[in-house]
């Protein structure tokens, strides 16, 4: 199993197309065709986490946040991303990481975070766009179907909760074959007019080299005529934050008293609650004190993120009860997330958690 092999598997589940723009998701350090002896997964990648990673044999490891953000200009070892990639580099460890990718998807950090607060009835906060396009192809009516199939089975015609969505209407369509050509209908060097359908599938972005295949190799003409048109709608499925409702209101001090519980923090900051239940719940584990007022729009009583800043819980006192329970607090189970997506995918391969998993952030209290 080589780094590129257990990478296509972490991106079966966290994609890199979905990774935001100003995101660095994917293999920062290393060979990809390097032979993998054995997994580390973390939360941060540290010196120490390197160090552990070294005493246990282990030559990738796998993080959410990655090591490499903004770029470097010197590995010299001056700041600690440099003494990490440094040593990784020196120890012929890769680094690779999924981050926003795995924020977004479904059974990512932010689908989790809706398991443990228990809310129900979810949709994506943010939607990627961009994501979506059509694809549009000409088949004589007898081979309709088979194509049809083909795209489906390939990943296109997905729809919501419905699958194997499509399009067709009724047609024609014109060719005449020059030399050495071999039609499928057709005399060489005659116009030819073949009743056709029109297939019209919706496809996600990632997915259309698979889906052209399987349309080319089901369809029965030696050149085979099709479209790929980018969609400007959402794509519902994937983005950032979720917004989900609690199975009935609960009071506010309970509902803090519960993310406060189940997130295990130490201490949560929140705004001045404008009601008095909370019901439709909005999250994003990490920073995402910027969808506040996506929250609103979407109905939610209250937004659970961390990093909040002090003018934002002043901002949104009168609408949303924005709670900054930390940003390790919402996305510590990232670690978890990796583990159980891999061992599923290679049960009998060496895959650890860390054991040095820590909140950076220290409280004091009384
Ligand atoms: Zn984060």
């Amino acid at each position: 199993m080589t780094v590129n092999d257990v990478a296509r598997i972490v991106e079966q589940l966290a994609p890199l197309g979905y990774q935001e723009n100003y995101d660095n998701s994917g293999l920062s350090v290393g060979s990809p065709s390097m032979e993998v002896s054995c997994i580390l997964l973390c939360f941060d990648v540290t010196e120490t986490v390197v160090d552990e990673a070294i005493a246990l044999g282990a030559n990738l490891i796998i993080s959410h946040h990655p090591v490499i953000f903004s770029g470097l200009k010197s590995i010299t070892g001056r700041s600690a991303v440099e003494r990490i990639v440094l040593k990784a580099i020196q120890h012929n460890i890769a680094l690779y990481a999924a981050h926003t990718n795995l924020d977004s998807v479904p059974g990512g950090i932010n689908d989790k975070l809706c398991d443990i607060l228990g809310l129900k009835k979810r949709q994506v906060l943010s939607p990627l766009k961009g994501q979506l396009v059509k694809v549009v192809t000409f088949v004589p009516h007898e081979q309709a179907s088979t194509v049809r199939e083909a795209m489906f089975a390939a990943g296109a015609g997905g729809i919501g909760r419905y699958d194997c969505c499509s399009f067709s209407s009724d047609g024609s369509g014109s060719f005449r074959a020059s030399e050495g050509a071999n039609p499928f209908v057709g005399e060489i060097g005659q116009l030819h007019v073949e009743p056709e359908a029109r297939i019209e599938v919706v496809c996600p972005r990632i997915r259309i080299n698979g889906v052209v295949a399987a349309m080319v190799e089901a369809h029965p003409y030696e050149e085979v005529a099709y479209d790929i048109i980018p969609l400007e709608n959402d794509y519902p499925k994937v983005g950032l934050g979720m917004v989900g409702e609690l199975e009935a209101p609960v009071d506010v001090s309970d509902f803090l008293e519960m993310v406060k519980e189940k997130l295990g923090c130490s201490v949560l900051r929140f705004s001045n609650p404008h009601k008095s239940h909370i019901k439709k719940v909005a999250v994003c584990g990490g920073s995402g004190a910027s969808f506040a007022s996506l929250a609103i729009a979407k109905g939610a009583d209250a937004l659970v993120t961390g990093d909040v800043k002090y003018h934002s819980f002043l901002d949104y006192q009168k609408t949303l009860l924005l709670v900054d329970a930390g940003h390790f607090e919402t996305e510590q189970f990232a670690i978890g997330v990796f583990y159980d997506f891999i061992r599923e995918k290679i049960a009998n391969f060496a895959v650890y958690k860390t054991e040095l998993v820590d909140n950076p952030v220290k409280y004091l209290y009384r």
